[in-house]
């Protein structure tokens, strides 16, 4: 049999072995404790309270509304203030690892991801970083494929909230401008994305340069113009928190959650806050990366670790930028840079930079602060090189250092998101969901509707396909006999 048959037999095998799961559900009941307050619980709960649920969020940060310092938010609040939703915005990044397979043992100096401080990695860690290294091709296309879907669906939902709430997407911009530095790599895309039906325009370098003035120094094989939006995702956090309150939603803010009250192992029974058991009938447990302690005794417990990325703000200087923009550099340390137009804090129009990879671990406070450097140096240099008269302005000004951001994604070694259920002590059902790397604003609609689909008893594709031992199950051969090489 050709090679790209056994792949796609292969692919079509492990799919049915993790579609064949048993996905526990209890439909008792219409109360609901949410945990977490990033985009993803916000995003469930809209569509939870919109369904007829009672919906109560534990978070253990601030008020997003409020000026706390940013350090003290999660991912979504505690980065930069642009997120985008484009169909490819996840996929398996376990390709990047070949042929070496250490990218996430490699220190960011070394050109790889590792940003956790020198020699503390755990053996859990360890193996996570060897289940995201071995991974063959035609699992992460596989998977990618199924990321990809879970966008798709996403983006349905993100039509349908445009449509029914246009007021929670102020500073909305459609459209996003995809830009490469390397032949091969944008050759590779503009395959990809047509493929997806993604693309809008394909553009020649001096297309890029006569339709987009502000990017006429910059060093580009290519660009494609793909269907997407950008919204400044702190304003629209503190507007859903607004809606959802406005809906009856109850916030709980500076609120930990330490653990599951388990019944017995596998069933739970509420969750602790300061030793005191609260009981609603169903939970949404969403914790970003910060989930290590929660998430004991779950089947997710272990499987999402800490990404950082690094922001930077310049101003967005005439010619302005008048699209938001994606920019591949390929062998780059920033090799990937999301560039979000945006409105600062007196209406001046602002570029909101994000990029970088670095693996923390378990810990996403593990963080050297050498490799951080590093990641900043690498946006700088992206931002010099595209946006070089804004990079300047953003350097005189001083701008650029005050803008310094950090935040941690949840990450799998699968880079599938997790979705995990159980049937409580009362009869409802208990969710997991995170662990969407570069995808969680993106796939959050998708996500809110598996979660209702779960209450409800009916079946979702993410309750199988993001199953936390899917890729256990698929590395260990379990129940089909899988071939498993690089
Ligand atoms: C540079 C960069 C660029 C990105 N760009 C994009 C993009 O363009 N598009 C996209 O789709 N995604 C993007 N992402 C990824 C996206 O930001 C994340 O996937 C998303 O924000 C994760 O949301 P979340 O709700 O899962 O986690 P979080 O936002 O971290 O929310 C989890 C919340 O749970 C709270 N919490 C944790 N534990 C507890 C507890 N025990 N009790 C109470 N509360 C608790 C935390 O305080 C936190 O607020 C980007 C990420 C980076 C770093």
């Amino acid at each position: 049999m050709p090679e790209g048959d056994v792949d796609a037999a292969l692919a079509a095998a492990e799919r049915e072995l993790a579609d064949g799961v048993e996905v526990p559900v209890g439909t008792n009941g219409t109360n609901v404790a949410l945990v977490g307050a990033g985009i993803v619980n916000l995003m469930t709960a809209l569509t939870l309270v919109r369904a007829g649920y009672r919906v109560e969020v534990f978070e253990r940060a601030p008020d997003p509304r409020g000026d706390a310092d940013w350090t003290a938010y999660g991912c979504t609040r505690g980065g930069g203030d642009g997120r985008m939703f484009t169909l490819t915005e996840a996929d398996s990044y376990n390709s990047r690892s070949w042929p070496t397979n250490d990218l996430l043992t490699r220190s960011v100096t070394d050109h790889g991801w590792l940003v956790a401080k020198p020699g503390g990695l755990s053996t859990q860690e360890l193996a996570w970083a060897a289940d995201f290294h071995r991974m063959p091709g035609w699992l992460a296309a596989s998977y990618t494929q199924d990321i990809f879907d879970a966008n798709r669906a996403a983006g349905v939902g993100w039509d349908r909230l445009m449509a029914s709430d246009p007021g929670l997407f102020d500073g909305y911009r459609d459209g996003i401008l995809r830009l490469y530095t390397d032949d091969d790599y944008y050759r590779w895309h503009v395959d990809r994305n047509e493929r997806i039906g993604a693309t809008r325009r394909v553009l020649t370098p001096d297309q890029v340069r006569a339709g987009y003035p502000s990017l006429a120094d910059a060093p580009v094989a290519g660009g494609i113009e793909v269907v997407g939006f950008t919204v400044n995702i702190h304003q629209f956090l503190a507007r859903l928190v607004d809606l959802l309150a406005a809906q009856g939603v109850t916030f709980h803010w500076d609120t930990t959650i330490t653990g599951i009250n388990w019944a017995q192992p596998g069933v739970p029974d509420g969750v602790l806050r300061d030793g005191e058991v609260l009981r609603a009938d169903h939970y949404v447990l969403s914790p970003g990366a910060y989930g290590e302690e929660l998430l004991r005794g779950t089947a997710s417990h272990g499987q999402i670790m800490g990404m950082l990325g690094v922001w930077l703000t310049v101003p967005n200087v005439e010619p302005r930028l008048d699209h938001s923009v994606k920019i591949a550099r390929k062998g780059h340390r920033a090799e990937e840079t999301n560039v979000t137009l945006g409105t600062g804090p007196d209406g001046e129009p602002i570029l909101i930079c994000g990029a970088g990879y670095g693996w923390t671990g378990t810990d996403p406070a593990n963080i050297d602060s050498t490799e951080l450097e590093m990641l900043f140096e690498a946006l700088a240099d992206t931002i010099r090189r595209f946006f070089p008269k804004a990079y300047a302005a953003a350097l005189e000004t001083g701008m650029l250092a005050a803008s310094r951001r950090i935040c941690v994604r949840p990450w799998t070694a699968s880079c599938l998101g997790v979705f995990e259920t159980m049937v409580t002590a009362g009869g409802g059902t208990l969710v997991v969901t995170g662990g969407h790397n570069t995808g969680g604003f993106t796939q959050s609609p998708d996500v809110a509707d598996a979660v209702l689909a779960a209450f409800t008893g009916r079946r979702h594709p993410m309750h199988t396909r993001f199953h936390p031992r899917r890729l256990a199950r698929a590395y260990s051969g379990d129940g089909v006999s899988l071939r498993i090489t690089s």
